[in-house]
């Protein structure tokens, strides 16, 4: 019989019933140490006390008006955005995958309203993941996500990762749109190097080509910098935010230039619950804290730790572990063992670490993790290591 939740998921039988900073305590009392933040979600850990006082006042005032009527707090979390990134406006979202769907919507407008109504093709990357919708599924195009679904939403080139002249080939004058993650997460932790996304940017400049950026995961501070691409000194047209934004509470931004966006006049696009007042008063209340200089700077350096206690571990298990990659506290293990074997011995180790493509255990903690937390994490990785090692002597 068919479980009363639809069985999309493969879950650990663990339930949790209290969160607090990097800790979670399941229902039998145990706790855990939260590498996964929900998938690189709980940007401020569980619990804290800034993003529960912003949800719990809001929620005494005002839970939700509809997009009918002026939304003040709407508006100074995209102010904050504004001012923060290349952006000028900003369209607020339930989640990552609608930030998608209205990226592809404004590259196509953007052309098809200056006449261009043959400039409607977005090139999207193998590896890639945008999200499980139609349009997210026809973009990334892995087999995986899209067998049996079809027939998918045509205009999508998905090209090899780094083949340049496949690249150069298709960005011809039928292509809107250039979408990639400044660092693939789902794909397995892939960092795009800076040369390349400033050539990306270049590429896109000369053929008249908007770049999107999915920010969605490897946003909102977890690389080191508010958003990653500014690590290549280069900006985006449209860029796609979520996970991290609302700290655990469910919600996307799509931010974009003026000259991108101006054809999103009224009614081209909506969403009953984007951007209503309790999504945007944690929204504003993570972006205060992340934000501040102070406050990156802080994960740069706790990330420089956590990535030298990891190329540790792998260099202690040279026959488990092939190598570190990704950037700031958005780190992945490319395993040579099975990576969920490294994930289930974690678990005994009370740690949550998260599978990724490419052999990968992903490593996404709060930014908020302090370097003692981060130490007694590496030792139960080193502990789980240890098991995996002698299992697969024995
Ligand atoms: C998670 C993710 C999405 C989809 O976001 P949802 O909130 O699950 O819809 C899109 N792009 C990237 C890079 C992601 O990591």
């Amino acid at each position: 019989m068919i479980p009363s939740v639809l069985p999309t998921y493969n879950r650990a039988p663990i339930a949790f019933t209290k969160g607090e900073g990097v800790w979670l305590t399941a229902k039998d009392g145990t706790q855990y140490l939260d590498l996964g933040a929900g998938v690189a979600v709980n940007s401020l850990g569980h619990a804290h006390p800034a993003l529960v006082k912003a949800l719990t006042d809001q929620a005494r005032d005002l839970w939700h008006v509809s997009n009918l009527y002026d939304i003040p707090n709407q508006r100074a979390l995209a102010d904050a955005l504004v001012e923060h990134t290349f952006a000028d406006t900003v369209f607020f979202t339930n989640s990552g995958t609608e930030t998608c769907e209205l990226a592809v919507k404004m590259a196509r407008k953007h052309f098809h309203d200056k006449g261009e109504t043959g400039r409607n093709g977005i090139i999207t990357f193998a590896g890639a993941f945008h999200g499980r919708s139609a349009a997210a599924i026809a973009a990334a195009a892995s087999p995986k996500m899209t067998e049996g679904f079809g027939p998918l939403l045509p205009g999508f080139i998905n090209l090899p990762w780094g083949d340049h002249d496949a690249l150069r080939a298709a960005a011809d004058d039928s292509v809107a749109a250039v979408l990639v993650e400044p660092i693939q997460g789902e794909g397995g932790v892939v960092p795009l190097p800076d040369q390349c996304l400033r050539g990306l940017r270049d590429l896109c400049d000369e053929r008249g080509i908007l770049l999107i950026l999915d920010e969605v995961q490897c946003g909102v501070g977890r690389s080191g910098r508010l958003f990653a691409h500014e690590w290549a000194g280069i900006v985006p047209d449209i860029m796609m935010v979520a996970k991290g934004l609302g700290g655990g509470f469910p919600m996307g931004a799509l931010l974009a230039t003026e000259a991108a966006a101006s054809e999103m006049t009224v009614g081209t696009h909506g969403s009953t619950y984007g951007g209503n007042p309790l999504a945007c008063a944690v929204g504003l209340a993570v972006m205060n804290i992340v934000s501040d200089p102070a406050f990156l700077e802080e994960v740069n350096r706790k990330a420089g730790l956590l990535r030298q206690r990891l190329e540790g571990l792998v260099a202690g298990y040279p026959d488990m572990f092939e190598q570190v990659r990704g950037m700031g506290l958005m780190l992945g293990i490319v395993c040579r063992v099975t990576n969920t074997d490294v994930i289930g011995a974690c678990y005994d180790a009370r740690l949550l670490t998260i599978p990724a493509a490419g052999n990968t255990v992903r490593i996404v903690p709060p930014l908020t993790i302090t370097e003692d937390e981060i130490l007694q994490a590496t030792e139960r990785l080193e502990q789980a290591a240890g098991v995996v090692s002698r299992n697969v002597a024995a």
